[in-house]
């Protein structure tokens, strides 16, 4: 049995601490916050119980999958509910367009905005299938460390091979023409941190994910799913160290050999290092250790920061749903500002989470939950000033599309933006999301999972592979450990 220190709590760590400590080690999860799941924390305040970061919950399988190689099925921690309509566009137009839960549904919605393109659509769901087969099934568990891991499937080398060359944007353009119907299928990749036109066609997998797998809601709030797998850890054995941040990754003959901590030292035969994995190479070892440079970091594409509002509304709001787009504004103007010229955007698109209208426990009787985010370049100076700046527009544009008034009955309003993530997170540049998806940042081309000189050290998280997302983290935990556990069946048979 080997002494793991897992650094940071977020999905990945939790995910990494699992799968160690069914390998039968003694697992220690370092966190320096008070409370675990990293961006995917958790508060409350007047009786609004707010999720601080992910609100999708997209992909099913893969939680199930997870959960599956504990013995366990996500209804044993946490209720799961389909939302229908999943979600809701605004565009220019007053009517939102609604995207149901049922696939059939969809495709009249389809063909109700353009003629022909439920056909389309089928087809573009047929080669998603594909995708998501290779890809989720396959090609995301693979811990990136050589191309040769992928030369024996068919998307480098046959059927898949021209999604990964070409992008979402002309991908989806070659299906659809209505500006409508591309906006929804180009922006679940969003998600992956980049632009439709820099992001591989192969990603659009997601929307296959998004339109026959559903959008999903723990009944209580994302953190159910946190506090789920944290119980499932407990009941493996791991051990939790809150408050306790990492200063320093000491490192003896080549070997991590205990960790520096704001609650004393700690002797470890293994780490996985799941915290922000610039912040981790650039603070918590020494220079001849690190795989990369700062200026590899420079040079990376990082996933958009965000600013967010947390509000509480002492009344109900007409027209929103759980979740709700407002592309009301020019996207390519709003995307340029978030990737090409980084700046404060001048008419932002923004989303609202609004979970008061599937769960009556996350705000006070006939109050309603608003979570509203706007995604912004990383590392924009953050003000108070720039927070305030954007709160007033936003909610008069909600106000408008929804035909109801709402600004008076405020009464609770809390803001979180790159200096929170920065200090909260260790984030570089206060990213949200980690490093895009981009090709030139997919698989290989990603931070390795290992530290090459340091044989002791795994990283997990959104800045390595497979990338960002809740589904992302857990599956990066789980490669990070696999990694871990061929590293000590190695040394066992060396002795
Ligand atoms: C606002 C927001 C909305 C999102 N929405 C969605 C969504 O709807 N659906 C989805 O699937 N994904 C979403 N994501 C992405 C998803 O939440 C992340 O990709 C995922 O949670 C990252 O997990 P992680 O383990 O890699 O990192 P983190 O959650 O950041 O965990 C890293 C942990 O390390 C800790 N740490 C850092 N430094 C130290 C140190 N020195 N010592 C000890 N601990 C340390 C941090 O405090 C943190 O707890 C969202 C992210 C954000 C920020």
């Amino acid at each position: 049995m080997a002494k793991v220190a897992v650094i940071g709590s977020g999905f990945s760590g939790l995910s990494a601490a699992c799968f160690a400590a069914k390998q039968g080690h003694e697992v220690t999860v370092f966190e320096k916050n008070s409370v675990i799941g990293g961006r995917s924390r958790f508060y409350e305040e007047q009786g609004f119980m707010f999720d601080m970061g992910p609100s999708w919950y997209w992909m099913p399988d893969v939680f199930e999958k997870f959960f599956k190689q504990f013995d366990k099925v996500p209804s044993d921690y946490y209720k799961l509910v389909q939302l229908d309509p999943g979600f809701q566009l605004f565009f220019s137009e007053a009517n939102a367009l609604q995207v149901p839960a049922k696939l059939e549904d969809i495709y009249q919605v389809f063909e109700s905005i353009e003629k022909g393109s439920a056909t389309k659509l089928k087809k573009f769901l047929a080669e998603g299938e594909l995708k998501y087969k290779v890809g989720m099934e396959q090609l995301v568990y693979k811990p990136a460390l050589s191309w040769m891991e992928f030369a024996n499937y068919n998307v480098i080398s046959g059927a898949l091979k021209s999604h990964i060359f070409k992008s979402v944007q002309t991908y989806v353009r070659s299906f659809f023409k209505d500006e409508r119907l591309i906006a929804l299928m180009e922006f679940p990749v969003l998600f992956l941190g980049a632009m439709p036109k820099q992001i591989p066609a192969l990603y659009s997998l997601m929307n296959y994910a998004a339109l026959t797998k559903g959008t999903w809601y723990p009944m209580l709030g994302m953190y159910q799913v946190v506090s789920g797998i944290e119980k499932m850890a407990t009941e493996l054995g791991v051990s939790f160290k809150t408050n306790c941040n990492v200063e320093k990754i000491n490192i003896t003959a080549g070997k991590a050999s205990s960790i520096t901590t704001s609650l004393g030292d700690f002797k470890t035969d293994v780490v996985i290092a799941s915290a922000d994995y610039n912040h981790v190479e650039q603070k918590l070892i020494d220079i001849e250790y690190r795989n990369y440079s700062e200026k590899y970091w420079e040079e990376k594409t990082f996933a958009p920061s965000c600013l967010i509002y947390y509000v509480g509304v002492n009344k109900k709001i007409n027209k929103l749903i759980h979740h709700n787009l407002f592309f009301d504004t020019d996207f390519d103007k709003h995307a340029k500002e978030i990737y090409e010229t980084p700046q404060w955007p001048e008419n932002p698109l923004f989303y609202v989470c609004c979970p008061s209208k599937t769960d009556a426990t996350v705000a006070p009787a006939g109050m309603e939950n608003l979570f509203i985010l706007v995604p912004i370049a990383p590392g924009l100076k953050d003000t108070p000033e720039m927070r305030e700046h954007y709160f007033a527009a936003i909610i008069n544009r909600i106000e408008q599309k929804c035909n109801d008034a709402f600004l008076a009955n405020i009464i609770y309003k809390k803001t979180y933006c790159v200096n929170d993530f920065a200090s909260d997170y260790n984030a570089y540049k206060g990213n949200a999301y980690g490093l895009a998806n981009t090709l030139k940042q997919t698989a290989v081309l990603k931070p390795s999972v290992k530290n090459k000189k340091v044989k002791n050290l795994f990283y997990a998280g959104q800045l390595t592979v497979p990338g960002p997302g809740v589904p992302p983290a857990l599956i990066s935990g789980e490669i990070a450990a696999t990694q871990m556990s061929n590293y000590l069946k190695s040394i066992k048979n060396a002795n």
